[in-house]
């Protein structure tokens, strides 16, 4: 990215066209004194631990109820850091006595993928809302089990799709959405990073369900649907992936997919764990939407490109103090107004169709057509 098109700015103002249509806190009701509904973290890990539990401080409905782990000593101090009383921990092997606990509203998946399932249906079964981390589950057998489990406790399931609430990555869906850049011709959506530690659950297949499509790549895959709006009608994936390396025995490093959308627009897709990338494009017949980077939790950057100048984009603030926090609250706000949050279960059961669909095309060497007229739960 050229210097000189940083420096050019572009004012948030010029850019808005009103409030945005997935704000969760005017669905709230603001001012209302409702108190803030409680979550239980399952997964005292990374993000768990380190990136969710400091966000509900950014919080206006959403509050830490429980913690659930497998480690009773960083239970308690986590518990005690977040002036939680003793009977607000839990472990896995009693985690499902959560039901008998009123101050728990919401249970939120964060643990390995292959564990989401298990985790998404138990906090249903007693009785509790469901926040599940990407990816979704590691198959859409998977993903049809949680749905129909939550729908039959009657309790809301959203997937932590935190772009969604992230203040550039919805005005680049604006702008894409409104012509700012004409005609959506071309996505191209990167993500990965450097995966050094060869012990990670990430590598294990039984733990991740995949390598690096299965946790940077469904950014990609996830962008490359939001911003077109549109969904794929045909999948084409190559991988590319050293077996001989240590780290990848059991998983790939690099795939790379293009998905054909009925528009004509076709997105470039690609994932990998040997490289730092994060960055979307869009290609208009009027102009380029770009962000780099594109979808961390901080420091996200976007260009308009038109009329031979490219300009800054500064976006109007998102739906919450922070991405997540915005996400936290929506799903408040679902529960609370009844309707569907807006990255619910069939959201990431749409992903995993096309996750199973890239695999597919990668092992087969062809085109994989996707039926999108099918029922949600019809089988292929
Ligand atoms: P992590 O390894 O840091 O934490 C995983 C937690 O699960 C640990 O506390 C671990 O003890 C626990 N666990 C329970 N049973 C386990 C088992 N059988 N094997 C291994 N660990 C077990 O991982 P993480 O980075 O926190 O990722 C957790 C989930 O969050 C993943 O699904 C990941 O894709 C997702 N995630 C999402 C984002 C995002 O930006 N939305 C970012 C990072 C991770």
């Amino acid at each position: 990215m050229d210097m000189g098109r940083r420096n050019l700015m572009i004012s948030a103002a010029a850019l808005t066209l009103g409030p945005g249509a997935l704000r969760s806190s005017s669905a709230l009701g603001a001012g209302r004194a409702e108190r803030p509904l409680g979550y239980a973290i399952v997964g005292l890990g990374y993000y768990g631990l380190d990136v969710i539990i400091p966000q509900f401080v950014n919080c206006a409905h959403s509050r830490l109820a429980a913690v659930v782990s497998g480690d009773p000593d960083k239970a308690k101090r986590v518990a005690a850091a977040n002036g939680l009383p003793a009977r607000s921990i839990y472990s896995y092997a009693d985690f499902d006595t959560i039901r008998d606990n009123p101050d728990v509203d919401i249970v939120y998946v964060c643990l390995p993928n292959a564990l989401h399932a298990a985790y998404t249906i138990r906090a249903a079964r007693a009785g509790k809302h469901v926040m599940c981390e990407k990816p979704m589950a590691v198959s859409v057998a998977e993903c049809e089990a949680m749905i129909a489990a939550c729908k039959t406790a009657n309790r809301k399931l959203m997937i932590g799709y935190r772009c969604h609430f992230e203040a550039f990555n919805r005005e680049a869906m604006r702008l894409a959405r409104t012509g700012a850049a004409g005609k959506i011709r071309y996505v191209r959506s990167e993500h990965g990073f450097v995966q050094r530690d060869p012990s990670k659950w990430r590598l294990k297949r039984a733990l991740s369900g995949g390598g690096s499509l299965m946790d940077m790549g469904i950014y990609s895959l996830q962008a490359a649907r939001y911003m077109t709006g549109e969904e794929p009608v045909a999948v084409t994936a190559r991988e590319s992936t050293d077996r001989r390396d240590p780290r990848f025995a059991e998983v790939e490093d690099m795939i790379d997919w293009t998905l054909e959308f009925p528009s004509g627009a076709i997105a470039g897709c690609q994932s990998m764990y040997s490289a730092n990338q994060n960055r979307i494009l869009l290609m208009g017949d009027a102009g380029r939407i770009e962000l780099e980077p594109a979808t961390r939790y901080a420091g996200n950057m976007m260009w308009l490109g038109k009329d031979g100048r490219e300009q800054a984009v500064t976006p109007p603030a998102g739906p919450g103090k922070t991405q997540f926090a915005g996400q936290l609250d929506h799903l408040v706000a679902s529960i609370r107004t009844g309707r569907e949050p807006i990255v619910s279960g069939e959201e990431g059961l749409r992903d995993m169709r096309i996750v199973e669909a890239i695999y597919r095309s990668s092992r087969e060497g062809r085109t994989i057509r996707l039926d999108n007229n099918r029922r949600p739960n019809a089988r292929t």
